[in-house]
């Protein structure tokens, strides 16, 4: 049976082709806006100045250099700006880290006390946060309408989400034509992390939620045939439009409302990036097929139903199925140019042990929708991820 759920997603969006300049509708007109942004990407491609024509005569105050996996010292600064500037609305133009560091900033602008302790305590200590909207340019982490946040703390080598109604954006701008100078990199890592966030809410044990996963399968298919649109051509508005929509479909809360969720790819994940940097999509890749096998007779009803509706997998036994499509499940990661083995990152199995260390250390000691994966399990799927797979069809 499906859990009794709560629903409100407050996020409006603005979709389509020149919606930036619609920006001047959405934010006061007396407003002290802080644009925050990242590297260089959206000022090269004109988002930045299409941002700054559609905010006019706005007091405007900027904050650039905001990191992919974006760090906590950096955000400090901008919320002291921020404090400094009277700044009463957020901007973030950019992909998942400056939108999730913008969130972080929005709460830690009004926050009393240490500002780390949003992360430790997971957002439940925040109570206030700075109204804020976004400009997206990069399809992929569904932050642009979720209230997630993931920031990293090198000081102490952590990367820690927090969560909390209060930083839901405002709105956020989704112009499929921002997307244009993405790097095939960054493409293929948006469908990797959109394709696990939708597995983590579906892929656990059936409660009998058939809009949930039928949504689910539909928006999982739906990356599937879009993967090789995007590698072909990079102005085909229409695939960008449907992979935009999409990511943000894929956590956005609508998928998740009642259903058990496993989460445990992104937390060993997160370790795998605050350790050795590597993509966040890029270590989704390393842990979920490795994950599958090991949750296998946990996961057995949903990865039966997940091998027939959407791989169309119907001949073998279970077990066959099974390891069918967690075969197939690597092959797609795989196809998109990301390799599903610490071994390709040239780790061993130091890394197997730094990450349960890491594991132990940040209490994700009973990961899943169950809390079945105990450090041990932990320790056994990044084994079974070390070296390239066997084959087993
Ligand atoms: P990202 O870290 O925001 O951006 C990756 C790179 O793409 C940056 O170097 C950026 O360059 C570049 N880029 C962005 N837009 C571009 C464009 N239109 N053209 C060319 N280059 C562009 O990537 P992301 O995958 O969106 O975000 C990853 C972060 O989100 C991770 O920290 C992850 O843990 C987190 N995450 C959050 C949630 C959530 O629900 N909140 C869910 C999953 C993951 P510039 O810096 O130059 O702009
Ligand atoms: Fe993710």
């Amino acid at each position: 049976m499906m859990d009794n759920f709560d629903f409100r997603n407050p996020t409006q969006i603005l979709f389509g082709e020149g919606r930036v300049a619609d920006l001047d509708s959405q934010i006061p007109a007396d407003a002290r806006v802080l644009v925050l942004y990242g590297g260089q990407s959206a000022q090269r491609n004109g988002t930045l100045d299409e941002v700054r024509a559609a905010l006019g005569k706005r007091n405007v105050v900027e904050f650039g250099g905001i990191e992919a996996n974006p760090r906590f010292a950096t955000l400090m600064r901008a919320v002291e700006l921020a404090r400094r500037e009277n700044i009463d609305f957020l901007l973030a133009v950019g992909g998942g880290s400056v939108v999730d560091g913008t969130k972080f900033v929005a709460a830690a602008i009004p926050f009393a006390g240490d500002t780390w302790s949003i992360l430790t305590e997971h957002g439940a200590n925040v109570t206030a946060a700075v109204p804020f909207g976004t400009v997206l340019t990069l399809p992929a982490t569904g932050s642009e309408m979720n209230h997630g946040s993931v920031i990293t703390n090198d000081a102490v080598k952590a990367k820690l989400a927090f969560m909390s109604s209060h930083v839901y954006p405002a709105f956020s701008v989704l112009d499929p034509t921002k997307t244009y100078t993405l790097p095939q990199r960054q493409l293929a890592n948006g469908v990797a992390d959109a394709f696990v966030h939708i597995i983590e809410q579906y892929l656990t044990y059936p409660v009998d939620a058939m809009v949930q996963d039928r949504f689910a399968e539909g928006l999982l298919q739906t990356l599937i045939e879009l993967a090789p649109r995007l590698k072909e051509d990079d102005h085909d508005y229409a695939a960008r439009a449907n992979f935009m929509w999409t990511t943000t479909w894929a956590l956005n809360g609508m998928i998740g409302a009642g259903v058990p969720q496993d989460w445990a790819s992104h937390m060993i994940g997160h370790e795998l990036t605050a350790l050795y940097d590597i993509d966040h999509a890029r270590t989704l890749a390393i842990v979920l097929p490795s994950l599958m096998n090991e949750m296998r007779d946990a996961k057995r009803e949903k990865l039966l139903q997940y091998a027939e509706r959407v791989w169309g997998i119907d001949t073998g036994d279970d077990a066959s199925r099974i390891d069918q499509v967690i075969e197939r499940t690597r092959e797609f990661f795989e196809e998109l140019g990301i390799p599903t083995t610490l071994a390709a990152y040239d780790l061993g199995s130091e890394a197997v042990d730094a990450v349960v260390e890491q594991l132990e250390s940040h209490g994700m000691t009973a990961l899943g929708e169950r809390q079945q994966v105990t450090l041990d399990v932990s320790r056994r799927i990044l084994e079974s991820a070390l070296a390239p797979a066997q084959l087993t069809v």
